[in-house]
């Protein structure tokens, strides 16, 4: 009964809301790691970006006037993730606030001493536990050809948000049946450490040095490279990636056609070490 609902609406919002060819080409074209997708998977992208613009509120704050490309955009770098998965996962909250710059955000912390702090820096995106994600409209231009940028800023919140379905952005996000969560954090574990420990040692990473920060921003800046730059991940974290593919089902790598020895440069693309935090 419940899923007869579920279908009919599904079908009706496909069949209301649909984004025009002229639009859908623009926001298609000004994602370049898109140009892997086929035409059946742009097909299903779509219609996920359909249902999730109905599902969600995509908002300017400060002035900022969210243009319907820029609507499109964010949605679609927000449904990469959850291609195959169950839009569910983004159940519980209901907008992004899009500003028109970095913004500081209000929230304090209390820290294992009880000493509170107040947050100092300017984010350029942010996954509010329970809340909206908000995004610096620049910086998601900034980021949305992977080649130059070398993030992806709306795929690394989306991907907090889905950690953050089952609590903290922690790492670990909730695991279908069938996949063990002690398998999930060794494996993001041995690979944090080996990450950190490269970082300690001063190596010029090819994957951004802020996913050091946590394994909460490991799992979101691993997941952007996964998506955006699928054989570099395959390389430099296989394990990770072979994770990332059966928990996403998505298999990226195998789009590009690129063989798992492909050389690739060190710090091709522009990475930097001061991408502010996100
Ligand atoms: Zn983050």
């Amino acid at each position: 009964m419940f899923e007869a609902i579920r279908r009919w609406r599904r079908e009706r919002v496909l069949k209301g809301a649909a984004i025009p060819n002229a639009l859908w080409r623009q926001a298609i074209e000004s994602l370049p790691f898109l140009g892997f997708y086929t035409a059946a998977e742009l097909e299903r992208l779509r219609d996920k970006v359909v249902l999730f613009l109905d599902a969600k509120g995509i908002v300017g704050a400060r002035g900022h006037q969210v243009t319907p490309l820029q609507r499109v955009v964010i949605a679609i770098e927000a449904c990469v993730p959850v291609l195959n998965l169950d839009l569910a996962l983004y159940d519980g909250w209901e907008n992004i606030i899009v500003y028109p710059d970095e913004f500081v955000p209000g929230w304090e912390w209390e820290d294992e001493a009880g000493v509170v702090h107040k947050s100092i820096g300017a984010l350029a995106g942010e996954a509010m536990p329970g809340g909206p994600v908000v995004l610096s409209w620049p910086d998601v231009a900034a980021s949305a050809d992977w080649d130059t940028a070398g993030m992806n800023l709306v795929i690394h919140e989306f991907a907090h948000k889905i950690d953050m379905k089952n609590g903290d952005a922690n790492g670990c996000p909730p695991l279908p049946g069938g996949m063990s969560t002690q398998a999930w954090q060794t494996t993001m574990a041995t690979a944090y450490e080996d990450f950190c420990a490269r970082q300690d040692r001063g190596e010029d990473t090819a994957i951004d040095p802020y996913a050091a920060e946590s394994p909460g921003e490991f799992f979101a800046v691993l997941s952007e490279v996964f998506f955006a730059d699928a054989a570099l991940l395959r390389q430099e974290y296989p394990d990770v990636y072979a994770l990332l593919a059966r928990f996403y089902r998505q298999d990226p790598a195998a789009r590009t056609g690129l063989r798992f020895d492909e050389p690739r440069s060190l710090g091709a693309g522009g990475r930097s070490a001061d991408h502010n935090h996100r």
